[in-house]
């Protein structure tokens, strides 16, 4: 079981930034729930705390105390920045090595994948919550409030979500949490046939072009699939993939 400890920034009496109609803390806070729905729903033996579920106060002290007497694996502090800048970053505590790093390298990466965002690079700097929590800690910095480019990003649910599908996915690979196995997956295919010399020529040519492709029988039909995904997201990606490459990619879901 990994124990991962969530901290939205900011909260209650203490707005964080604010920019272009937007409020740090709540965007924090979005972020921070969403990406808990989606380690609860589809991850295994992982445990999830927060040091604040709605818009309560919380301070810096009591955040790392909470974090260090449930005895957390992983801090993860997610912020927005503020001061004129576009972009992510994340911090780590000043010196500190492997594994906490690792980590970083991990969360940094997946949410520059999922998410649009100019890379301002893996940084350090010693702040409270990541100098006084016991455990490996990272703080991330979602993009500038005060930048409109930035902001009108943040205003989306899609962008929200595909911030906290980051972190999931950073988190996931960080320390290896297993997927729940999922009776409903997207599957990606390019051709259905009755004969499957013709399946199995389509299925050639996608492999040729770098495809995972494999033929399976169902309904009496060849179906030619080039992935399966849990995430809709994932499966979408494959499909503009295939398109661009000439292949009629579609989803079906069972
Ligand atoms: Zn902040």
């Amino acid at each position: 079981m990994v124990k991962i400890f969530i901290d939205p920034g900011h909260g209650g009496t203490d707005p964080g930034a604010t920019g272009n109609g937007l409020q740090e803390k709540a965007l924090t806070l979005q972020i921070a729930l969403a990406l808990r729905t989606i380690l609860t729903n589809e991850y295994e033996d992982v445990s999830l705390r927060m040091s604040r579920t709605s818009d309560q106060f919380v301070s810096l002290d009591d955040r790392a105390d909470a974090a260090n007497s449930w005895g957390a694996d992983y801090f993860l502090s997610i912020h927005i920045n503020a001061g004129g800048g576009t972009g992510f970053e994340s911090y780590v505590y000043p010196g500190v090595g492997s594994p906490t790093t690792t980590y970083q390298s991990h969360i940094h990466g997946e949410v520059l994948k999922a998410a649009d965002f100019a890379d301002r690079g893996k940084k350090s700097a010693n702040f409270l919550v990541l100098r006084e929590t016991a455990m490996p800690a990272l703080l991330t910095e979602n993009g500038f409030i005060d930048t409109a480019a930035d902001a009108n990003k943040l205003k989306t649910a899609s962008f929200i979500q595909s911030l906290a599908r980051g972190h999931a996915n950073g988190l996931a690979q960080a320390f290896n949490l297993k997927k729940k196995p999922s009776d409903s997956l997207y599957k990606v295919q390019i051709g259905a046939f009755k004969v499957k010399a013709n399946a199995d020529s389509l299925a050639s040519s996608a492999k040729a072009k770098g495809f995972n492709a494999i033929v399976l029988l169902k309904d009496s039909l060849y179906k030619v699939q080039i992935g399966a995904f849990s995430s809709q997201n994932n499966a979408d990606a494959l499909v503009t993939k295939a398109k661009n490459a000439g292949f009629d990619a579609f989803i079906v879901q069972e």
